[in-house]
């Protein structure tokens, strides 16, 4: 029985009621299983039943449950930071702890802000992100975002940012253009910008490694993103990297970038760090943000109320403890392998599958009319929704996407599975996501 007092976040959706979870399944009320190949959106990293996160948040609450930060600190807290940084990316020496991916990016910004008026200069203030792209639902990281449908009824109230384009081989590498050229043509993209904004008034610059929800696990090609931290040095402009659905493991490395070979000057994390077991994002950042804001002011002007709560942070302990010591990423990179495989044994060949991407356990297929002309489905069609649907119906969760990117119209599927996913399971996703889109696309 669905309440009428609920506000759905769909009002026409009609949804089951969930009603347990066991490993890389959720069961409804009625008993229906489904196979969650999306882990949520790139959340459920350890399943939906894992002992030692359970284990731990009850711990945690039958000893404290809450301490606001303005009093003290907590032992969970200052251990989950500590555990972080030390597999952090090269630099990057503190965490700030929130409650999402979306107040994790607030707080990269205002880290960002706060930095540049500390150090004198404060008229440093616009941020450059690509087109596309999307960091989170509260104003100012939807307004440093460029996915144009989020925005749509709030642009009035949003912050001007400057967009480029995405780094998106499939689509926009030209005939005759190498891979690595292609890289350098869109990054170079970023120069171009700060210096029609003005290089005193850029204040960072902000995307995903992989993109995630909007690109279906899209990665740049080689040599993009060490071209991007060149532009950013050169021009005083800080690199902020989101990884708040591509970090804690999902592309293979703790972090995404590691496999770019270049370090923030700030990272968000989220939904992997909490694993669907609790709310909990983070911002870190490096000592030179730091050490601004503490020489300064010595107060950094952000902050909610629930930042660094105990039993959250003892739940993030447990889960990267699981993921470090059980060498999940190894795990991932190897049912990472798999699932490639067996995504392109089932979907490479398929008439309406453009493109299958990605790292890790964290794959995108891009859905197109035309194979060889790479058209876009007519977005009335709605195919990924359509997927998205079957595949609910066949008992398969996988996220998908209709976006414009660079004008362009694109159906993604997204699949980021739960890192335990086991072989056969892995049969099962590809077997069930083939049949969903053969239903879909008639
Ligand atoms: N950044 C990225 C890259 C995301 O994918 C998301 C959520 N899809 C967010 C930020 C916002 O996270 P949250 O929904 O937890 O606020």
């Amino acid at each position: 029985m669905i309440s009428k007092s609920v506000f759905p976040r769909h009002s026409k959706a009609d949804l089951a009621v969930a009603s347990h979870g066991d490993g890389c399944f959720i069961v409804d009320k009625a008993g229906k299983r489904y196979l969650d190949a999306s882990g949520g959106a790139a959340v459920s990293c350890l399943g939906h039943s894992d002992d030692s996160v359970r284990r731990a948040m009850i711990k945690q609450t039958e000893t404290l449950a809450f301490a606001h930060t303005s009093f003290f600190t907590s032992e969970p807290a200052e251990a989950l930071a500590d555990l972080l940084i030390a597999n952090a990316p090269k630099g990057v020496t503190r965490a700030y702890f929130v409650s999402s991916g979306s107040e994790a990016v607030e707080a990269a910004l205002k880290l960002a802000k706060q930095y540049y008026v500390e150090i004198g200069q404060p008229e440093r203030h616009r941020i450059i992100s690509r087109r596309q792209s999307y960091h989170g639902n509260t104003l100012g990281a939807l307004a440093a975002g460029g996915n144009v449908w989020r925005r749509t009824f709030f642009e009035s109230m949003l912050a001007e940012t400057s967009l480029i384009a995405p780094c998106y081989a499939y689509r926009d590498q030209q005939a005759g253009e190498s891979e690595y050229d292609y890289g350098q043509r869109v990054a170079n993209e970023l120069e171009t910008e700060i210096l029609a904004v003005g290089a005193d008034k850029v204040m960072a610059f902000l995307a995903e490694p992989v993109v995630g929800a909007t690109a279906g696990a899209l990665a740049s090609v080689p040599g993009y993103f060490t071209r991007i931290r060149e532009i950013c040095d050169k021009y005083g402009v800080l690199l902020i990297l989101d990884e708040v659905m591509c970090g804690m493991g999902r592309t293979g490395s703790f972090f995404a970038c590691e496999q770019d070979h270049i370090t923030p000057d700030i990272v968000t994390i989220a939904k992997g760090l909490g694993a669907g077991y609790q709310p909990i994002g983070a911002a870190l950042c490096t000592d030179a943000i730091y050490d601004a804001i503490a020489a300064g002011s010595g107060f950094f002007q952000h902050g909610h109320t629930y930042l660094g709560h105990p039993v959250a942070c003892a739940a993030s302990l447990a889960v990267m403890h699981r993921i470090l010591d059980d060498d999940l990423c190894a795990r991932v990179r190897q049912q990472g392998d798999l699932l490639n495989d067996r995504l392109h044994a089932r979907l490479g060949q398929h008439p309406f599958v453009g493109d299958i991407r990605g790292r890790g356990l964290f794959r995108g297929i891009e859905l197109v009319h035309d194979r060889a002309a790479k058209t876009p489905f007519a977005r009335e069609r709605n195919i990924a929704g359509t997927i998205k649907k079957k595949a609910l119906d066949l008992g398969l969760i996988c996220y998908p996407m209709q976006g414009t990117i660079n004008g362009k119209q694109g159906d993604h599927v997204l699949i980021a599975p739960p890192f335990i996913i086991a072989d056969a399971e892995i049969d099962q996703l590809v077997d069930l996501l083939g049949t969903a889109i053969d239903l879909s696309i008639a």
